[in-house]
């Protein structure tokens, strides 16, 4: 052949070949961005892998190999864990690429400090074929802090319950020991009667509370709101008259919220026996009711020994007390304010509190005004 043939056959044989392989060459490799090397581009995202991730309702994402972020979930994309497209966080990383060497599922309980809203979590991820991982984070924060409560709580009770519980035992000792002698007796009787009156408080007040926070609106009903203050306050007539403190009622008329008037009443309940149990002789409780920029306030204003300011937020905390011993010479069980502040969020109120130390507290129930005619 002479040899312009072959330069010709040579070049055309070379062109074809340019022809072929440029689109396999940058099908398969694409330039870096910095443009110094050429990298593999990645398969494009197959459906399925972002209908999979999409299908799961929380936070879920697809990666690559390279830990480049190639589809998020709409609750994902909030996490704090990316730095541009790519993942940067330390554990999701490494259940990621074990996921990817062990080409197995890979789950972990893990606790964060810098995931944002997310505390605990279940974090899963899985090869998909050979591409991807797909990364799927289950939001446990609220299932550990309701565990923590329950736990917390089942504590509390266990302790409230142990001195009343010991104090049986000893007197139960003590009465056998002296049981010749009629006054001791007398005086371990009274003893007895005392801590078997306080388990039975607690047991109520436990039995309140646990209504309280599963409350059944099928119950609910048009409320007339004297009828709850007047009923409140006479449950106290007793123990106010004995102390020398006046309860008064005054209400607006016609005032009617939507709820469970029993359980409006416990509540109200708890805040006169407070507003009388804190206060000294001589002083008056005020129950009142009014209109307030369209909200029902139901108010209880003592002339007591006040809380201070750290304390008034956390004594609706269950068991929360300012001062234990005079809390126990009470009879309080610590739950009151627990009871009123579920019960009323329960009715789609609220209670706040006004305090100063030596002057006295004022607690304000706000309920939703029931106007005639509403329905359930
Ligand atoms: P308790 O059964 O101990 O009264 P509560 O939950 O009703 O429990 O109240 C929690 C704590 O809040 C009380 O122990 C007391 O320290 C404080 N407290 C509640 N109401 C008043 C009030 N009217 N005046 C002063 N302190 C109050």
């Amino acid at each position: 052949m002479p040899v312009a043939m072959e330069w010709v056959a040579g070049g055309a044989l070379g062109a074809t070949l340019a022809l072929v392989t440029t689109p396999i060459w940058s099908w398969l490799f694409r330039r870096t961005p910095e443009g110094d090397r050429w990298e593999r581009r990645e398969a494009p995202l197959p459906e399925l892998a972002r209908d999979l991730a999409g299908s799961y309702g929380g936070y879920a994402m697809v990666l690559t190999r390279s830990h480049k972020v190639v589809y998020t979930t709409a609750q994902a994309e909030t996490l704090p864990v990316y730095e541009g497209t790519k993942l940067i966080h330390s554990g999701l990383l490494e259940l990621a690429e074990n996921a990817w060497n062990e080409d197995e599922m890979q789950s972990r309980r893990l606790s964060f400090t810098d995931l944002g809203p997310v505390a605990d979590a279940e974090v899963r991820a899985t090869r998909l074929a050979d591409s991807y991982i797909l990364l799927t984070v289950t939001d446990l924060t609220q299932t550990m802090r309701a565990r923590q409560i329950r736990h917390d709580f089942i504590a509390n009770i266990g302790h409230e319950l142990r001195t009343p519980v010991t104090a049986v035992e000893l007197i139960g000792s003590a009465l056998e020991a002296g049981a010749e002698d009629p006054e001791m007796v007398r005086h371990f009787a009274r003893r007895l009667s005392q801590e078997s009156h306080r388990l039975a408080r607690l047991t109520e007040d436990m039995m309140a509370l646990a209504k309280a926070q599963d409350q059944d609106s099928s119950r609910f009903g048009e409320v007339n709101v004297l009828d709850v203050i007047q009923e409140a306050a006479g449950r106290h007539r007793t123990t106010s008259e004995e102390a020398s403190i006046g309860v008064r009622v005054q209400a607006s008329p016609g005032l009617t919220v939507f709820g469970d008037k029993e359980a409006l009443v416990t509540a109200i309940d708890n805040l006169v026996a407070n507003a009388v149990a804190y206060s000294p002789p001589g002083s008056e409780v005020l129950v009142s009711a009014t209109l307030k920029s369209g909200e029902v306030a139901i108010a209880v204003v003592d002339q007591g020994i006040g809380i201070e300011a750290p304390d008034q937020e956390r004594v609706f905390e269950r068991f929360y007390r300012t001062d234990q011993a005079r809390s126990r010479r009470t009879g309080g069980t610590g739950l009151g304010l627990a009871i009123v502040r579920n019960t009323v969020s329960g009715h789609g109120g609220r209670v706040t509190v006004q305090s100063e130390v030596g002057r006295g507290s004022a607690f304000t129930v706000w309920l939703p005004r029931r106007i005639l005619g509403d329905s359930a």
